[in-house]
């Protein structure tokens, strides 16, 4: 099969030729249709510190965000059948440490992640567990099937607060962003102050849904505008994923006194803040959100997207083929794009 292959620790991706992979028991062989370009895929190319730091696999196929139709499955497996459609949930819980037994297999303490620590998805087959599969209904493509992963976290990030009525802040407008941007606008947030760096992404933000302040912090400020439009209180809650230090100091200033603020994006350093002023006094509620909850987050998906209620599509902007992963990467990683599809079959 073709895949895209991280041959060494090195910056680079290589189209190769492997041998279709095999299944153990409770696994199951998907032959994978469409899959999206993360950050973590970025990452992973440019084989910078982070992939030493979660001691990712190498040599390794990567790829994690996917869906597909089941081929084969091992012995075991009871849930899923051959001519399911799929998609991937990329964490793979041990199901035996304390969080797993305690309903937070999301963050298992023995977490191992797909395309990350086991062959990926930038493949023409994958294998995963069967409790990595959620079979996605009839009416779902395999183009949203893909993305559903992304998705998924930012339904787990904006259901920890309230968002109805309420005033939102979301910091970094990349898909995650875009796809929480949707899933306020659903809910009936009050506004939504969509803030980012990048015009185009702004553009592309402006169109997820109602009530959208866009702001470019290059040009102007944003605690001037979020403070007019909410008479100087501030936001109810701010979403941050842009993973930067700015970004991040500037969530905390916008949440009004009582207001929350959910972390998502990650900071390749330590970011100082100023807790007393706002978070003691504000008497502010943090939250801390990795991945989605297993599977709280994906039935919240599917009920949002079969309902309508959004339209994850959007934020779809670039398709590539497998032979073009590579490029997918390099557009990914210059930023003008919402998320980018690899159509394999
Ligand atoms: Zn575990």
């Amino acid at each position: 099969m073709k895949a895209a292959f991280k041959e060494n620790r090195k910056k680079g991706l290589t189209i190769i030729d492997l041998p279709k992979p095999k299944i153990s028991n409770n696994e199951i062989l998907i032959k994978v249709k469409k899959a999206a370009v993360c950050g973590t895929d970025i990452h992973l190319y440019e084989w910078n510190n982070w992939c030493e730091n979660v001691n990712a696999k190498n040599p390794m196929i990567i790829g994690h965000e996917f869906s597909g139709e089941v081929i084969e499955i091992g012995n075991n497996v009871k849930s899923i059948k051959i001519g399911d459609k799929v998609a991937g949930e990329t964490h793979i819980p041990c199901g035996h440490c304390e969080m797993c037994k305690t309903g937070k297999e999301h963050i298992c303490e023995n977490m191992q992640i797909i395309g990350v620590h086991t062959d990926g998805a930038f493949a023409e087959y994958v294998t995963i567990p069967e409790s990595c599969a959620w079979k996605l209904p009839d009416n779902i493509p395999y183009e949203i099937g893909a993305i559903y992963e992304p998705f998924g976290i930012a339904v787990h990030g904006l259901y920890k607060t309230t968002i109805t009525g309420k005033d939102i802040a979301i910091t970094g407008c990349g898909p995650i962003g875009l796809f929480a941007i949707q899933v306020a606008s659903a809910g009936g947030a009050k506004n939504i102050f969509a803030i980012d760096l990048n015009d185009y992404r702004l553009k592309l933000a402006k169109k997820m849904g109602t009530n959208i302040i866009t702001i470019n912090p290059k040009k102007e400020s944003v605690v001037n505008i979020v403070n007019k439009y909410t008479k100087n209180k501030g936001v109810d809650t701010a979403i941050e994923l842009s993973g930067s230090i700015i970004g991040t100091q500037t969530s905390f200033e916008l949440i009004k006194k009582g207001g929350k603020i959910v972390l998502i994006g990650l900071h390749s350093d330590k970011v100082p803040i100023d807790f007393v002023n706002n978070v003691i006094y504000k008497e502010a509620t943090i939250y801390g959100i990795t991945g989605r909850e297993m599977y709280d987050s994906w039935y919240k998906a599917t009920a949002l997207i079969e309902s309508r209620l959004v339209e994850p599509k959007k934020v779809i902007t670039h398709h590539f083929n497998l032979e073009e992963a590579e490029k997918a990467i390099k557009t990914a990683q210059q930023g003008n794009c919402g998320k980018i599809i690899i159509d394999i079959e």
